[in-house]
């Protein structure tokens, strides 16, 4: 089984796959999937397998259980899988095809994150690739060997035909995605909570749909996050005015122990320090500690000074 891929990109889609059927995903799908993968591990964890693998059978169950890995991955890297798994020594195979992955995943991220990142440059996504194309000439000379790699091919689809650009080598469509991506002005960002890549739905958004564990997503953690967030800055706001009326009760009642500036002085402190808690820039315990009360004083103390011995 030779493996010829086929892919077809439009503003918001893109479909990718064999000769036979292409699969449609959001735009950027394929290309978020390599950047996901950890290349080098798999390489190498490929070739410590086949080492110590001295039968057939711990050789094939060693691929599939690296293959496993790939069950939420692009279905393309799947079928570049079941093809490796056909040949002789599919270990091998499958380490030398990771190895060529993860030589040129820092490539292909450094790329990303220089012209697709909104967040780390500035200008048009175009003037920026030109600059790194002319900066970087591996990468470069790398575009130029993946252009000519690529050929045209007429896809017959059920919904009738169209256009494709084909090559063999997985790395080549990774390429174009992203080059596709550029001539769109599409926009990447990495998410808050995992640090990976993704496509956000708007300026606003900032963390991605992968999931955070517990059936839970990045953005619905987020928004449980940001929830907590508001109920302490609410909680801090009634610490605060309880805290506040009890002060005062002081300074009206005894005025000669709780100086009004003092009092004043200790509002304008708390406030900015509520501030501070709204912008999660101080913790609930060391608000709670810094917003105390000053200590309760007997009539006759006078404030930094010990009371005067009494007389005789
Ligand atoms: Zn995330």
């Amino acid at each position: 089984m030779a493996g010829f891929y086929m892919m077809d990109m439009s503003p918001r889609q893109e479909e990718l796959g064999d000769e036979d059927r292409l699969e449609r995903a959001p735009l950027g799908t394929f290309l978020l999937s390599f950047l996901d993968q950890e290349w080098q591990g798999l390489a190498d964890e490929a070739m410590e397998l086949r080492r110590r693998a001295y039968l057939m059978e711990q050789a094939q169950r060693g691929f599939d259980s690296l293959r496993r890995r790939f069950q939420g991955a692009h279905p393309l890297f799947r079928q570049e899988l079941d093809r490796l798994s056909a040949s002789a020594d599919s270990l091998y195979a499958l380490g030398q095809w990771a190895g060529e992955m993860a030589r040129f995943h820092p490539l292909l991220y450094a790329a990303v994150e220089r012209v697709l990142d909104r967040d780390t440059g500035d200008g048009g996504a175009d003037g920026r690739y030109r600059a790194l194309l002319s900066e970087i000439g591996e990468l470069s000379r790398l575009a130029e060997r993946f252009h000519e790699g690529v050929s045209v091919r007429y896809h017959m689809g059920a919904g009738g035909g169209k256009l494709c650009y084909g090559a063999k080598d997985l790395r080549i469509l990774l390429y174009l995605s992203f080059e596709y991506m550029v001539s769109q002005g599409t926009a990447f960002r990495r998410c808050l909570n995992c640090g990976r890549y993704f496509i956000p739905f708007s300026v606003h958004t900032c963390y991605c749909d992968r999931p955070a564990g517990e059936g839970k997503t990045c953005k619905s953690y987020a928004a449980k996050a940001n929830y907590s967030k508001r109920l302490q800055a609410d909680e801090g706001r009634s610490f605060y005015v309880k805290q506040n009326n009890a002060y005062q009760m002081r300074v009206r009642r005894s005025p000669e122990l709780y100086p009004q500036e003092e009092y004043r002085l200790w509002q304008t402190r708390v406030r900015s320090l509520l501030e501070q808690l709204d912008r999660g820039e101080v913790s609930w315990e060391a608000f709670q500690e810094q917003a105390k009360l000053p200590g309760r004083r007997r009539p006759g103390a006078v404030k930094g000074r010990k009371e005067p011995p009494q007389a005789e």
